[in-house]
């Protein structure tokens, strides 16, 4: 895998290339942009090409590249939050990072850490990493990833170099998901809509998993959007209920559901509003989602939106009870049916 893999980041990787080819890396880097758009896989490919002992880096086949890409490689340290926890505190960044960056590299010419999930790293441990960003004690490349620059202290971000990911559209996406999964992949534009134009979910997950929870978020805006009578709200909570049944990680799961049920509402108004200028993820469900779309009018949709969202945030950060949050999520969409059409 080298800079050819990476599709759609020609000036973030034009920025890595040439910071190799003039000796100028700097000691501290951000990568920042959507979810699965290549932020991690271009890390990868930058260690190599820092670690190779090859003629043209990253040849692929030198002893550093293979062992980068089995992820054995001793001077290529990824952090990332630990088992179970949301974030990386100091205790973790002094052992992981601090601690290391003042020894010597074991095999290749400089120690290189990854921090996935930067926005995760507490303030305290933020503090404690800055000395080490500024003053390095041997050649030490440290790479930040996230999603959200904004949620990294500006003393952080004012001695990184950061480069922005951006978002793909659906030609380069179905470009990735070719080169990634072949064959494999079944009927890409599919999967494309099914994970929401999220290549990090296309390539992780199921496809058949994925219809199913799509089905089930479209199957919830239905009833909520049928007439009084049609749907029982009770038939609703027990839909959204099972949604959050019968698996050790419902709190993960309940989220994916409010992941996808955004997706939808966020076609519907794509679809009423903004039909030519914007385009929907479900291309193929184009009818059913119209077809929806007039049971709301637009600010009803982005009430909706806003409700879902906070649902995501409550029990995504907040940590509020997964079915409750759901049950208040029913009520509080309910009203927002026929809101302003
Ligand atoms: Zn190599």
């Amino acid at each position: 895998m080298d800079w050819e893999f990476l599709k759609g980041q020609d000036a973030a990787v034009a920025s890595l290339r040439r910071d190799l080819a003039s000796d100028r890396v700097a000691n501290a880097y951000i990568f920042h942009g959507p979810e699965g758009v290549g932020k991690s896989t271009a890390a990868l490919i930058f260690a190599k090409a820092l670690q190779c002992g090859g003629e043209a880096p990253p040849c692929g086949e030198c002893p550093a590249c293979l062992k980068i890409d089995r992820g054995v490689h001793p001077d290529v340290i990824h952090v990332s939050p630990p088992e179970g926890r949301k974030s990386i505190g100091v205790e973790h960044i002094r052992e992981a990072v601090i601690g290391r960056a003042v020894q010597r590299p074991q095999e290749g010419n400089r120690q290189i850490f990854v921090i996935d999930e930067a926005h995760a790293v507490t303030i305290g441990a933020f503090n404690a990493l800055l000395k080490t960003l500024e003053e390095p004690s041997y050649d030490t490349v440290i790479i930040l990833i996230t999603q959200n620059l904004h949620a990294l202290p500006p003393t952080v971000v004012s001695r990184c170099r950061r480069l922005l990911f951006r978002s793909l559209n659906r030609d380069e996406q179905r470009a990735v998901l070719a080169a990634s999964l072949g064959g494999a992949g079944g009927d890409l534009d599919q999967l494309i809509s099914l994970s929401l134009g999220r290549l990090g979910t296309a390539l992780g997950n199921d496809p058949e998993v994925l219809a199913g929870r799509r089905e089930a978020a479209l199957g919830f805006l239905e009833g909520l959007a049928a007439p009084p009578g049609k749907a029982d709200i009770i038939d609703l909570l027990s839909l959204a209920a099972s949604q959050g049944s019968g698996s050790g990680a419902v709190r993960a799961e309940v989220l994916r559901f409010l992941e996808m049920l955004l997706g939808l509402l966020r076609d519907i108004l794509v679809l009423k509003v903004a039909a030519g200028d914007l385009e929907p993820w479900n291309t193929d469900l184009d009818e059913v989602l119209r077809e929806l779309g007039r049971r709301w009018g637009a600010p009803g949709l982005i009430q909706a939106m806003d409700r879902v969202e906070t649902a995501v945030r409550d029990v995504g950060e907040i940590n509020t009870n997964p079915s409750l949050t759901l049950e208040s999520l029913v009520i509080g969409l309910r009203g927002t049916v026929g809101a302003g059409s």
